[in-house]
């Protein structure tokens, strides 16, 4: 993994703020030297290739015999989904590229101040706004810029809207007689995107300001260096992990009461083992085998991510049955 740090600086999260310019600025010279190396590299994301693989993997092989068939027969595709917007960041498909790296993660400490999360994407731009823009000039207001804060707990509700909505068109053409190919295509498509979210969730790292190397106060002397994000999620995960390692820690799904709420608590408590990741990095947890500290955390978090996924899944499903409200009309232009 010789350049697992350059694919974290290059992937730079659409991020410049302040706090980051430095050391985004001394990835920059390394980048240029590497050159087209890291064109390469780019593919690399959160968990890694691996983990996302792993993760849509273990929770499709504990898809309930209640949920349709074609879905429970998914498991190939739904794996292969799981990396699926890592291969999304290339410079070849700018506006891609651009518009969706907020999606990976949140910093849940720069949105300390709005508990709870506002539900919808644009009522949450609009606070980080208004935020900014009480922000004095010297206490760096674009750190407050949606897309330097992150935007992942609302990518994940939008697809799993998606794969809601998509699971009632199937119940609809299933009770009127009509094919339902396409629509299981659908669904098999968005259940295995969404998985890539829920994944990179349960990564305390893709939560947080502290996501490559510490910053701040120290006191605990953790590593300030740039290999902490890819070694953990990608070569600590590849050369240590598999999915049956944690496949027993998945347990049957819950319907969730409050999907959007369930999810953000999932994402907090992510954010609150940021520590852990740091302290098990400082112990040599997750240099060549690691230790048994490191592996039993690790699959935990694994297995925290399948298992969200399979609860959101199954919320989807079931209350896809749901009657849905008329639309209202819509507003007069
Ligand atoms: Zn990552
Ligand atoms: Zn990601």
């Amino acid at each position: 993994m010789q350049f697992a740090r350059i694919a974290v600086l290059s992937q730079s999260r659409g991020k410049l703020s302040s706090t980051k310019t430095e050391r985004f600025r001394r990835g920059l010279v390394s980048m240029m030297l590497i050159g087209l190396v890291l064109l390469q590299s780019v593919g690399a994301g959160a968990w890694g290739n691996e983990g996302h693989t792993y993760i849509n993997r273990v929770a499709a092989e504990h898809i309930p015999i209640t949920m349709p068939r074609f879905f429970r027969s998914a498991v190939a595709e739904i794996a292969y989904l799981g990396p699926e917007p890592d291969r999304w960041r290339s410079p070849s498909e700018f506006a891609l590229k651009n518009a969706q790296e907020p999606d990976h993660f949140i910093d849940l400490e720069r949105v300390a101040w709005l508990d709870p999360l506002p539900p919808g994407r644009y009522e949450f731009y609009r606070k980080l706004y208004e935020k900014r823009a009480a922000t004095a000039s010297t206490d760096h207001p674009d750190d407050y810029l949606p897309e330097h804060v992150g935007l992942q707990p609302y990518i994940a509700m939008e697809v799993y809207g998606r794969l809601k909505a998509a699971f009632r068109e199937y119940r609809q053409r299933l009770a009127a007689h009509q094919p339902t190919a396409a629509v299981q295509q659908a669904i098999i498509f968005y259940a295995g995107w969404l998985g890539h979210y829920v994944g990179d969730g349960s990564q305390p790292l893709h939560t947080t300001i502290q996501y490559n190397g510490w910053v701040g106060p120290n006191p605990n002397g953790y590593t300030t260096g740039h290999g902490i994000h890819a070694q953990f999620e990608t070569a600590y995960v590849a050369a240590n992990i598999t999915a049956k390692d944690f496949a027993g820690l998945v347990k049957s799904p819950e319907r969730l009461d409050d999907p959007f709420a369930r999810y953000v608590a999932y994402l907090r408590q992510s954010n609150g083992m940021v520590e852990n990741v740091y302290a098990l990095e400082k112990a040599g947890g997750f240099t060549g085998k690691g230790s048994p500290a490191a592996f039993d955390f690790t699959t935990h978090r694994l297995a925290a991510a399948s298992q969200m996924l399979l609860d959101l899944w199954y919320t989807a499903w079931m209350d896809s049955a749901l009657p849905v409200p008329e639309h209202a009309a819509p507003a007069a232009k």
